[in-house]
């Protein structure tokens, strides 16, 4: 009866390994998936601007097209994008990549952020959005690196500041809530609708793709904060109202 023991254990454990290669396989698969979308993205990102540009070159090299300034810069304009796009793209492997690149630094997040706001708050004036900061009594310090710390702020501020319409307004709290930072980016912008929401933290998710390409995102940005965030064990959440506003809540750990 030994021997049928030994059968049944090993039974049960080829079962369980059964399991395990299985769940894995789905995650594979799921990898896979998302592998294959994001090349084509990427390629579809890198096809817009490339074809506008060849347009524009085949109509001169036609003579039905003068190389005018007005031209050059509409070909100049296409040439940021691919530039910015590829910039960020290489941000978000980087991000991906994790640890290498983080150089954690002692931070005074007080600080910190009020020079951020200090320094994006003409821009802000002169669209007329009210932008408002309120920090603690207490310090919050962060070990962090300065850099990534300085993306997530101003991609999450930036962003509040594209969605939000003249006259509107953007608030950032810091607040100390157990042994984490907690900032908040509030706007009274455009929102997103709540079918929308859930994707916003998707490579190359872009609500509404006319309108941001006016804007000229490239809907990696929140895709990179998130990376970043979470690959230093912090948090991000999003919570949209369309028509009255989004707030983004991002919790780091503090050093005690
Ligand atoms: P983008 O570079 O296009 O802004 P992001 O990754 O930063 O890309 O954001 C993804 C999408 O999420 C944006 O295109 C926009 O539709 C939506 N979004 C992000 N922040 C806000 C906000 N504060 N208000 C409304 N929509 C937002």
């Amino acid at each position: 009866d030994l021997s049928q023991r030994v059968e049944v254990t090993s039974k049960d454990e080829i079962g369980v390994l059964g399991e395990q290669v299985n769940q894995l396989a789905t995650k594979l698969q799921k990898l896979e998936i998302l592998r294959k979308k994001l090349t084509a993205d990427v390629a579809h990102e890198l096809r817009t601007p490339l074809t506008t540009i060849q347009s524009y070159i085949e109509a001169f090299q036609d003579g039905v097209m003068s190389i005018d300034e007005g031209n050059l810069n509409s070909i100049h304009e296409e040439v940021l994008r691919l530039v910015g796009l590829v910039s960020d793209l290489q941000e978000l492997a980087i991000a991906e990549g994790g640890k290498p690149n983080f150089k954690a630094e002692l931070i005074n997040l007080k600080k910190f952020v009020q020079s951020r706001i200090n320094g994006l708050s003409k821009l802000f004036t002169d669209k007329d959005i009210d932008l408002n900061l309120t920090l603690p009594n207490e310090d919050i310090k962060l070990e962090f690196d300065k850099k990534a710390l300085n993306k997530i702020i101003r991609n999450l501020i930036s962003n509040a500041y594209k969605y939000t319409n003249s006259g509107g307004k953007v608030s950032v709290n810091l607040k100390k809530q157990e042994d984490k930072a907690l900032i908040t980016v509030r706007d009274t912008g455009i929102g997103i609708s709540k079918e929308e929401l859930p994707y916003i933290f998707e490579r190359f998710y872009r609500v509404d793709e006319s309108r941001t390409r006016e804007t000229g995102g490239t809907g990696i940005g929140l895709a990179i904060v998130k990376e970043l965030i979470e690959s230093q064990n912090g948090i991000i959440t999003v919570d949209s109202e369309l028509g009255e506003g989004t707030e983004f809540k991002v919790w780091l750990p503090i050093k005690e």
